[in-house]
């Protein structure tokens, strides 16, 4: 076995030499590649397109006309590609972006003392070229993984420069991830010749502020030539890959690790260090066994050969300053408590916990970058992320009072360093201070607030006010006669804190326990908790578009995406398409607002199954669609379910809204917010109303049911087209949605418009009440529609 791996030893044993041997992995490129690199960058310097084209010729072998790759190519390789390789590049896509997006640096203001602020905030680069390699070593995980963060980023720009093959163009593949990766110029340019014209600029190629992306040494050698001119990421040197191995490891996925890792490169470099003896001669075993099937047993026997080492060291702590030393680009702690072993790495490019969490899934799919320092760069450099894409602003304001009490200070040291202007621009700006005193300046709020404005759903009073769905036949009569009789401790005193003798008559009316339920200010207060207990900022949210329209509110009040997906027809789940955004949050609304159609059990059913986070189905209408979720809840482990007491049983005043779900989620969701959201008064209103007006509400849901039915008969026979609706309001397309209500409110009845929903067009959304309040409706919108 000792012919596998070039060191087996104890590691207090390896000699200064062969540890010196081992540790050091630099690269640097011999006098004849770094000539010849200048040469080339000093010829696409001088004669732009004209040497790209002459190198092509000599390098690559092709004639090469046009250097741009036109888009219609580019759409043709994504389009050609094997359908699962395909989908296998978007997931990991999506996965880069939301981790990228999550990890985005943002602005910071700090008032450093009273009156003086200092802020700094990430500016996008504005272009960015990204090399990826050709031929043989065409790696379109790399397209990704480079331009993907750019974008993330901001940068407004992203060019990618890839050789071109026999046929002119860039490998297929190369050219359907940058399609992917959403990339906006692709040029047909291999090697150092690329690093130059993304540097300097040719007349086809305009000049980029920072190149990153793999390449062979000539291309690292370009790079680093050109570190002068524009921006360059840490050079990639061969793969590496580091494994703390102790007796609780699974020996064969160890070996398996080392294997892909080494067969990269022959150069790569993949070490085991084990905790115990018996743990080094397992892997050596497995290692012994697996590699004469390898598909690349060369590439890895000469890895193994040269720089592979399977080193032993009882003692934790040494092993630990070993790898600290060591520095590797990937790190596998294939240990029983790696958590604890991560507390004590500083320099990895990045570290795998767990024997499961194998390095391929980085390599590719997990979101993280897999472009990482090498070399030993791993002790002064990081993985690539969107801080490479960005550049800092930093301000500084200094108001009156700051400004009078910092410049003495300054002047003193100004006088002291010998610069009097300096000296005098300081006190000057203290005496100009203290003679103003303007007010201070407003602090800004989070930064996606700016495109956040207050609800606002334009509800003057109307004599007859269809427009929001609350029941026209008044409040549960419980509740109101607890209101009517309410002592003043209820008022002087704080309600419970997590309302438990409410969540217990919930539990009741719905059907679970009451540790499954959580109630909140309205379900308004419920969605947004649900949201921000299983989302980070960053993350996407997904919903059927059009649906309840707080919920990109919500997103934006989280620092969430929304993603709006649209529906191949009304009360229909486009279930693939919201299952392929892979969101945290997967919202559905049912009965939907405003088209008040019920999505089918079976595409509910499949979407939860099938979800990667948590499905919350809203059923603020469910009492009138007979339909229903609330039960289910606990047993589905990602499903949660919100309801609300504002509807039905005719509470929207009170705000009381709850959810149903599994106790665990349902605690987060507690956790999510404070406590007290639920007021004393309502709390007991909504305990009277679950008890004793059970009988109330569902004769006021067959009088919904009745006039929902007349109501909307009614409209067909005035030639209108509503839609079938469960719910409590019946949505009527119509032209100019915003006029046709406008027209009804001067008639006396509020109805809600909805201009431009996706795939919809134009309506109005009208609330069932008693049949004369429809009545009037009926009227109102034929006049209005008529005009
Ligand atoms: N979900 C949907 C679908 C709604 O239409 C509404 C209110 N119109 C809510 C939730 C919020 O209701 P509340 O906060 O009053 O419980």
């Amino acid at each position: 076995m000792s012919e596998i791996f070039r060191w087996r030893a104890n590691l207090g044993a390896l000699s200064p030499a062969d540890y010196r041997a081992l540790c050091n992995r630099s690269t640097s490129a011999d006098a004849q590649v770094r000539e010849r690199t200048a040469s080339i960058l000093e010829r696409v310097r001088a004669s732009g397109d004209v040497a790209l084209r002459e190198l092509a010729s000599e390098l690559d072998g092709v004639a090469i006309g046009d250097l741009a790759v036109p888009r219609a190519a580019r759409i043709r390789a994504l389009d050609s590609l094997d359908a699962p390789v395909r989908l296998a590049l978007e997931h990991a896509a999506a996965n880069i972006h939301t981790l990228h997006r999550a990890f985005l640096p943002g602005a910071t203001e700090v008032e450093v003392e009273p009156g003086v602020i200092v802020g700094r905030r990430p500016d996008p680069l504005d272009s960015v070229g990204v090399y990826a390699p050709g031929g043989r070593a065409s790696y379109p995980s790399s397209v990704l993984m480079g331009a993907i963060p750019a974008k993330v980023a901001g940068v407004s720009r992203v060019v990618l420069c890839s050789p071109p093959g026999k046929n002119g163009m860039p490998s297929e593949a190369v050219l359907a991830a940058g399609e992917i990766a959403g990339v906006d110029e692709v040029y047909a340019v291999g090697g150092a010749g690329a690093v130059a014209a993304m540097a300097y600029g040719t007349d086809s190629i305009a000049a980029v502020r920072r190149i990153v992306g793999p390449g062979n040494a000539y291309v690292a050698e370009a790079k680093l030539q050109l570190s002068g001119v524009t921006g360059i990421d840490s050079p990639a040197g061969p793969s590496e890959l580091l494994v703390l191995a102790d007796e609780s490891c699974d020996a064969a996925a160890v070996a398996r690790e080392l294997m892909a890792q080494a067969e990269h490169d022959p150069h790569a470099a993949v070490v085991v260090i084990a905790l115990a003896e018996d743990v080094a001669r397992a892997i050596e075993r497995e290692v012994a066994a697996v590699l004469p099937s390898e598909p690349r047993r060369e590439i890895i026997a000469s890895a193994l050969a040269a720089r592979g080492a399977v080193l032993r060291e009882p003692a934790r702590e040494r092993a630990i300053a070993f790898i600290n030393d060591y520095a590797p680009e990937h790190l596998l702690l294939a240990v029983r408590d790696p958590d604890l072993a991560l507390a004590r790495v500083r320099n990895a490019g990045t570290v795998f916990l767990g024997s499961t969490s194998s390095v391929a899934f980085g390599d590719y799919m997990t979101g993280a970058n897999h472009v990482l320092p090498t070399g030993g760069l791993a002790r002064s450099y990081s993985g690539l992320s969107t801080l490479d894409f960005v550049r800092w602003t930093t301000w500084q304001r200094v108001t009156p009072a700051g400004a009078a009490s910092i410049s003495a200070e300054v002047a003193a040291l100004a006088d002291v360093e010998g610069l009097p202007a300096h000296a005098a621009a300081a006190r000057g700006a203290g005496r100009a201070a203290e003679r103003s005193d303007r007010p201070p300046r407003a602090i800004a709020a989070r930064a996606t607030f700016s495109t956040l404005s207050l609800y606002d759903p334009r509800r003057a009073p109307c004599a007859i006010d269809l427009s929001d769905n609350t029941n026209r036949w008044g409040a549960s009569p419980a509740a109101l006669r607890v209101l009517h009789e309410l002592e003043p401790d209820t008022v002087t005193r704080y309600p419970s804190v997590y309302t438990p003798a409410l969540k217990s008559a919930l539990a009741g009316y719905a059907g679970v326990r009451a540790e499954e339920v959580v109630a909140g200010c309205g379900s308004d207060d419920i969605l947004d908790s649900a949201i921000r207990a299983f989302a980070e900022p960053g993350e996407r949210i997904a919903f059927p578009d059009p649906t309840f329209q707080m919920l990109p509110i919500f997103a934006r009040m989280n620092g969430l995406i929304a993603v709006p997906v649209p529906m191949p027809s009304p009360g229909v789940l486009d279930v693939d398409a919201l299952l392929a955004t892979r969101a945290r949050v997967i919202c559905v609304c049912s009965p939907n607002n405003p088209t008040g159609a019920s999505f089918a059990a079976d595409q509910i059913e499949r979407l939860v199954a099938r979800a990667s986070g948590i499905v919350i189905v809203d059923e603020a209408y469910a009492e009138f669609s007979g339909a229903a979720w609330i039960s289910r809840a606990p047993s589905l482990s990602r499903l949660i379910v919100a309801r609300t007491m504002s509807k039905a049983f005719g509470l929207a005043g009170l705000r009381v809204g709850y959810a149903t779900g599994a106790a665990p989620l349902i605690l987060a969701i507690e956790k999510a917010r404070g406590p007290y959201m639920v007021s004393a008064v309502a709390e007991r209103a909504a305990i009277a109303a679950l008890r004793d007006d059970g009988d109330w509400m569902r004769a006021n849901v067959r009088e919904v049911e009745v006039n929902r039915a007349r109501f909307t008969d009614a409209l067909c026979s005035m030639g209108m087209h509503p839609f079938d609706s469960t719910a409590n309001f019946v949505f009527v397309p119509v032209h100019d949605a915003i006029g046709v209500a406008a027209r009804m409110r001067e008639a006396g009845v509020a109805v809600r418009p909805f201009p431009a929903l996706n795939g919809i067009g134009d309506g109005v959304r009208i609330t069932i009440g008693p049949w004369p309040m429809m009545t009037s409706a009926l009227a109102a919108l034929r006049d209005a529609v008529a005009q």
